[in-house]
């Protein structure tokens, strides 16, 4: 029999399962044994060794091996062994930091990787879907990625979409029992779900009876090997620059070698030094560089609990202007605990700490006995009763398992002794309708044990009393008159403008045997019992990211499915809603289309009581504005507008699969604060890679205009092939790799927000990296002709001189880089990787130099003490020349 055809105590036994004690963990490992992990084969992934070899395929790469190939046939055996040396590491250098990135993709996939509830000695506990085995008891609720086939034994109204398996996008509802049809398709087996399959409804429970590529999803698996792009818009921009840099630096290689012949010099000579200096002046490197600037930022975050999952999304985070956060658990605590309850005209007041179930129970001040209070009791009874959380105790402290507005209604209810255990021996559950947020209720029907028959709904106050026919008013049922429901109106105020979060109970009886199919049918003519209003206090770093956000040309808006009122109060606490700032709450912004939107959006920082559908329109909306767009969000109806924003921002905690699936950033600790941190390093990681990418072009450019001066003048070659080759990977790698890494400038949160469609020599950077250049190849070239003219015979003593000269102007041109304004505005020694990076740049070239073995490979002489003022002097002008007008204005 297959297990759609058993029902579930079948498919229990034949698994050897339990689905009321779940295996155990020799269960687990005895059958992780067997059948391995629950995973999908990835594709084929590059070797090493070809990683290793894609590194030479470059075209002036090539043909530099090829030229040194025919220098070595042609006696030269020490240039032709140190040229290869010298290309075979920097190919090394290229195949590390490509591992290095490849390497830190994946461990960012793993982070995100998605987890499942699952049932193991008794107690539910969640962990990674690929530990999953045949056997396991695993529960879902909406919003969730089913982890494993499994077979449906239990449902509340549970509805899957099944498209990536079926085509078909509708959700199909699941139900327990057994199916008899012959050979149902995977649509038809109602009784059945399916790995990779998204829970959109409700909530169940199932036994797991596939893993990996036995799943269905496992048989199709090789279809759903597409990669996603995961390069960015400055990687793309820099690989179309990269192409033109290409082009110029050939020409300008090639003028250099005409030039050269011209005057007079050997062909070979001068094929020898342009191959070299096309190799040293091509960017080639950049993009990996970038790559690995970027990877390292991403783990920054990590450690400030912001996992990117998408790569440009760390270069979108710096050019946000516009934060969207949800208010409850991101910008509150989520420690929810209800201290004061309203039913009927009358207060009560509830003390205790956390969810700590020990309180008092008070009236206008004098404690009072919850027993001599009908409304109240029913009050904490229902609350307790419509509700999923659990209570649990950690060393010593009590948690919450499930919706923390759910826990503290428990917690109430226990303070004034009730428990849930007994209440469900009096009260059976027959069914329930989940809570969504659009809806803002939940309810279940109940049984009595006389057979009678309720409804039971709790939900945001202002729905509950608009679906409401009566009300208990002093124990007695009242008509919803239009005095009562202002009353209502004024008591769900009065909790709300005290930062209070309300919930209503409400409830109805209906005839016996009835069954109610469609949650529009239960919730109708309640009678309205009374509120439950609970703190939920700000989190203390919220105010202070908020105004940093302000600071730095960056909105908050609190989107909230709170009432009006509280969301106000909250949002003034945090100085999210100032003087010059509006509130929109949902109804109005339902009567809106995106274009009125647009009009007002500007003005708004707090949307209450709004529909997770609503967040879309205020996306588009702002976006229209040309706002760049954070967005939060934790369910299933978020996920389009995560989807639509320039950054989706999903809740690490209480987010569910496919919120995360959407989002470019997944918040650890769904904590507002994190979204301003990743902002702030997303702005220094693209500082960082603007840095190096100017310190690399710069040096270049001096490293092609000194070989083209000398030539145009009629001189020798300032340098020779090997020593341009070791520039190349000594000077720009090492500092290059360690400007990377540099700490953002201390203003980066007091400036306007980067502008997207900004190109990558913006802000000046364009006459930068052409101005110094220009100098570090002058300084270098007057060096050169300075000791050539006093000596001409000494050639390789003045290409020593000229040697010297370009690595340390570029060494100290790299200070500069770390900052937009100037040389001066930055302490040099803040960057320890930098020092370090260029001291031993520094002591690379004094072994090159001083070290009598290396001499004849490198071309060198030793330099005399003297001259090294001149080439200090010299190398210092580019940096200093033009930082002068800095130090002006900072005097004025
Ligand atoms: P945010 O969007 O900032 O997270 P929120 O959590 O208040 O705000 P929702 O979860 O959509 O947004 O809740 C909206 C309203 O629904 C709440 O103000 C509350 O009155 C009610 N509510 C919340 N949770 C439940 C629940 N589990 N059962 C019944 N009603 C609930």
């Amino acid at each position: 029999m297959k297990f759609h055809e058993m029902n579930e105590t079948e498919v229990e036994q034949a698994l050897n399962s339990n689905s009321t004690a779940g295996l155990t963990d020799d269960d687990v490992k005895k059958r992780r044994k067997q059948f391995g992990y629950n995973e999908l084969e990835e594709g084929e992934k590059q070797s090493a060794v070809l990683l290793f070899f894609s590194q030479f395929k470059d075209f002036m790469v090539l043909v530099l091996l090829a030229a040194t190939l025919i220098s070595g046939l042609l006696g030269e055996y020490i240039d032709a062994v140190a040229i290869i040396a010298i290309v075979i590491i920097n190919g090394l250098l290229g195949f590390f930091q490509e591992r290095k990135a490849e390497k830190s993709l994946a461990a960012l996939k793993e982070l995100s990787a998605p987890q499942v509830s699952v049932l193991r000695n008794r107690e539910w506990v969640k962990v990674l879907s690929k530990e999953a085995v045949v056997g396991d008891i695993i529960k879902f609720s909406s919003g969730d990625r089913i982890g494993a086939d499994v077979r449906i034994i239990e449902s509340n109204s549970l509805e899957v979409e099944e498209s990536a398996l079926t085509g078909e996008s509708l959700p199909v509802s699941k139900t327990t029992g057994s199916i008899k049809t012959a050979n149902p398709g995977i649509g038809d087996m109602e009784n059945m779900a399916f790995m990779g399959t998204l829970v959109t409804r409700g909530s169940g429970v199932g036994l797991v009876v596939a893993i990996g590529m036995k799943t269905a999803m496992g048989q199709i698996a090789d279809l759903l090997q597409k990669a996603e792009s995961m390069t960015t818009p400055l990687q793309r921009r820099l690989e179309q620059l990269g192409k033109i840099l290409i082009t110029v630096a050939l020409l300008l290689t090639i003028l250099v070698v005409a030039v050269g012949v011209l005057q007079g010099h050997d062909l070979y000579t001068m094929f020898l030094a342009g191959v070299s200096l096309a190799v040293a002046a091509i960017p080639e490197g950049l993009p990996a560089i970038v790559t690995v600037a970027l990877s390292l930022g991403v783990q920054r975050m990590i450690k400030q609990k912001a996992i990117v999952r998408k790569l440009p999304a760390v270069e979108t985070l710096g050019c946000a202007s516009v934060i969207c956060s949800d208010k409850t658990g991101t910008m509150t605590q989520n420690k929810m605990t209800v201290t004061h309850l309203w039913s009927g005209g009358d207060v009560w007041t509830v003390d205790g700490v956390g969810y700590e179930p020990q309180g008092k129970f008070y009236q206008a001040g004098k404690q009072i006995q919850v027993k001599s209070e009908k409304p109240l009791q029913q009050l904490l009874m229902f609350g307790m009763l419509c509700n999923h959380a659990e209570i649990k105790q950690k060393n010593k402290e009590f948690i919450i398992d499930g919706d923390p507005t759910e826990g503290a209604l428990l917690v109430a209810a226990m303070k004034a002794g009730y428990n849930r255990n007994t209440l469900l021996g009096q009260y059976q559950i027959i069914k329930e309708f989940p809570f969504d947020s659009s809806r803002k209720m939940m309810s279940i029907v109940v049984k009595d044990h006389n057979g009678k028959q309720f409804i039971v709904t709790k939900g945001a106050p202002d729905v509950l009393a608009s679906v409401s026919g009566s009300v208990l008013w002093e124990g007695r049922r009242q008509f919803m008159s239009r005095d009562v429901t202002a009353k209502i109106q004024d008591a769900i105020e009065g909790l709300a403008s005290q930062a209070l979060r309300t919930i209503a109970i409400g409830y109805k009886e209906i005839p016996a045997k009835t069954v109610i199919l469609h949650e529009d049918e239960a919730e109708k003519d309640l009678i309205f019992i009374g509120l439950q209003g609970m703190i939920d206090p700000p989190r203390p770093e919220v105010k202070g990211a908020v105004k940093e956000c302000r600071d730095a040309g960056i909105k908050t808006v609190m989107i909230t499915g709170d009432h009006v009122i509280t969301a106000k109060a909250i949002a003034t606490q945090l100085g999210i809603l100032t003087k010059n700032s509006k509130v929109l709450d949902g109804k109005a912004l339902s009567e809106m289309d995106v274009q009125e939107l647009e009009e007002v959006v500007e003005d708004v920082s707090v949307f209450a009581r709004v529909s997770p559908e609503h967040k879309l329109k205020i996306v588009k909306a702002l976006q229209n504005k040309g706002h760049i767009v954070a967005m939060t969000g934790d369910g299933v109806n978020d996920a389009p507008a995560i989807k639509a924003a320039d950054i989706g921002v999903a809740m690490g905690i209480t987010g569910t699969d496919v919120a995360k699936e959407a989002s470019a950033l997944i918040l650890l600790d769904d904590n507002f604060a994190t979204i301003k941190a990743a902002i702030k390093e997303g702005r220094n990681i693209y500082e960082n890679i603007r840095k190096f990418v100017r310190y690399l072009l710069a040096s270049n450019v001096g490293e092609i205009l000194v070989m083209l001066f000398a030539m145009l003048l009629g001189y020798p070659l300032p340098l020779v092939p090997i020593q341009i080759l070791w520039v190349n990977l000594v000077t720009d790698g090492l500092p290059a790799m360690a400007l990377g890494l540099d700490q953002p400038e201390d203003d980066v949160m007091k400036r306007k927000p980067r502008n997207p469609r900004e190109g990558v020599f913006a802000r000046g950077l364009g006459w930068k990296v052409i101005s110094r250049g220009f100098l570090i190849g002058v300084v270098t070239l007057i060096a050169f002709i300075i000791v050539y003219n006093e000596n001409p015979d000494e050639l390789e003593y003045a290409q020593t001189i000229a040697f010297s000269t370009l690595v340390i102007a570029q060494l100290i041109h790299v200070f500069d880089c770390r900052s937009e304004k100037s040389v001066f505005a930055r302490n040099p020694f803040g960057n320890k990787f930098l020092v370090w990076a260029v001291l031993s740049s520094l002591l690379l070239l004094f072994v090159v130099i001083y070290y009598p073995p290396l001499q004849p490979i490198f071309h060198t002489v030793p330099v005399k003490a003297n001259d090294w003022f001149m080439i200090a002097g010299l190398a210092a002008v580019p940096t200093f020349l033009l930082a002068g007008s800095f130090l002006a204005r900072k005097r004025k």
